[in-house]
């Protein structure tokens, strides 16, 4: 054991030191050779070394290198030296850590990180925390709480009952919702054509002049972070009238929740922390390895009627609570433990410093465009940069280009019916030399295509 793990870390310790310097998307000839992970399953055991050897010979170089400083595709962290690390230890402890009696270390470890979290994001200290493998399961959780509360008011249990009689809900989302909150939607039976939505303006916001009228029926799904503008819904607004109408508001902050970490960008989402349910990513800006996201409740008792498997949720108080009455798994890995070591490595003022740091970075990106002629499309207030480099086809032909180089990877999309190139900035690999070496790199593809269409 131990020489596999020391020749694995010599492996690994050497595939981080590479990604300074190989190109981010992987060669298409380290792709093809993919096919060597592939074949027949071995009739016979192999050396465990010999399995380490072949992952590595043919999976490192078909990495994305994501774990690197200049990935600025989604929105996509690396991993922080000591989640890393921490992510080893949990690998060899291998805890179930649904329940405090399987394993006290796993259960400790995220009930220590909980205050932490409410603390920098300024949630109520009673907020319920549930550890989650992304947003998108994020997303899920805090809304069946959401579903759970909205139709236990008419008396309908909707875990014992169902759905099929039950009274009718309201959902309420912009026209800009993430994808995956309207995958939450369909998987929970609210169904993602069923939704009103309210148009949004030139950044993606939600008008709230456009709201329809709220009601105790109503769950308003808001969004903290757009995933290309990154713009913030108009929580103070819109919490304050579903507060009045007894509607129940749920947060998408996959990645736009951390902003309320930082003294410089908290205002960005002012009003967010009077909603009712909130979803934001581990494995985003925090930056610890995938995957690991995070569901936060201000009605404990809601998210455990809605997530435990015991007939009487809400007799277990919160002493006596296991991590799995508030999440949809029973068993599953140690996740809060990198969350603890990135909050532990960083503390308060490095978690700002990160966070303030990569919007530094986002807004460099948008003056070096800007500067060269390019047109950004969104206001620069967060991490995210749109730019456009002309028509739909040229600005396609420079992503892709910028993909091909390798010296960076930026992803594209379309915003408001336009083509552009999207650049995150959300890794803590990211220094300020890898920003002006992938801006050089842009600016030489694009003024390339432009000048000669
Ligand atoms: C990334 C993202 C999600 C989905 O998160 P996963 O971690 O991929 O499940 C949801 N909403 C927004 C705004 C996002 O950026």
């Amino acid at each position: 054991m131990r020489q596999l793990l020391e020749s694995t870390l010599a492996r690994a310790t050497r595939y981080l030191e590479d990604l300074q310097t190989r190109r981010v998307f992987p060669s298409a000839e380290a792709v093809a050779d993919l096919t060597e992970l592939g074949g027949a399953l071995p009739e016979h055991p192999e050396p465990s070394e010999q399995v380490l050897e072949r992952l590595d010979r043919f999976g490192s170089p078909a990495t994305t290198a994501t774990a690197g400083p200049r990935y600025f595709g989604f929105v996509t962290g690396g991993a922080l030296p000591a989640t890393l690390a921490a992510n080893w230890m949990a690998g060899a402890w291998d805890q179930m850590s649904g329940l405090k009696v399987a394993s006290p270390v796993a259960v400790a470890l995220e009930q220590a990180t909980i205050p932490w979290l409410l603390d920098v994001l300024g949630l109520g200290s009673r907020t319920a925390v549930g550890f989650v493998t992304g947003a998108t399961m994020a997303n899920f959780t805090g809304i069946a709480a959401a579903r759970h509360a909205v139709l236990a008011r008419h008396g309908w249990h909707v875990g014992k009952q169902g759905l099929f009689g039950a009274p009718e809900m309201r959902v309420v989302v912009g026209d800009e919702v993430h994808v995956s909150l309207l995958k939450a939607l369909s998987l929970l039976g609210l169904g993602r054509d069923r939704v009103e939505r309210v148009p949004v303006d030139a950044q993606g916001r939600m008008r709230v002049e456009s709201m329809p009228r709220l009601d105790a029926d109503t769950l308003v799904c808001i969004q903290a972070g757009n995933v290309n503008s990154g713009a913030f819904d108009p929580a103070q607004e819109i919490c304050a009238a579903a507060r009045e109408a007894g509607a129940w508001v749920h947060v998408d902050g996959a990645f736009g929740l951390w902003a309320l970490a930082s003294p410089q960008r908290a205002h960005l989402a002012r009003g967010v922390a009077d909603a009712d349910s909130w979803a934001a990513d581990a494995h985003k800006w925090l930056n610890v390895p995938y995957d690991s996201g995070l569901v936060f409740c201000r009605h404990p008792e809601h998210l455990m009627s809605a997530m435990s498997a015991q007939d009487a949720a809400y007799l277990i108080t919160s002493a006596d609570r296991d991590p799995t009455d508030l999440v949809p798994e029973m068993s599953r890995r140690a996740r809060g433990i990198e969350i603890w070591a990135a909050m532990r490595s960083l503390g308060r003022s490095g978690l700002a410093e990160l966070i303030e740091r990569n919007c530094r970075q986002a807004a460099r990106f948008a003056e070096g465009l800007e500067a060269a002629g390019y047109e950004i499309l969104n206001e620069v207030e967060l991490n995210q940069v749109m730019v456009s480099f002309g028509d739909g086809d040229i600005t396609d032909a420079v992503t892709a280009g910028v993909q091909e180089d390798g010296t960076c990877w930026c992803g594209g999309t379309v915003w408001q019916g336009r083509s552009a190139m999207r650049i995150s900035v959300s890794s803590w690999a990211t220094t300020d030399a890898d920003v002006e070496r992938s801006l050089e790199c842009i600016i030489r593809v694009a003024d390339g295509l432009v000048g000669y269409p």
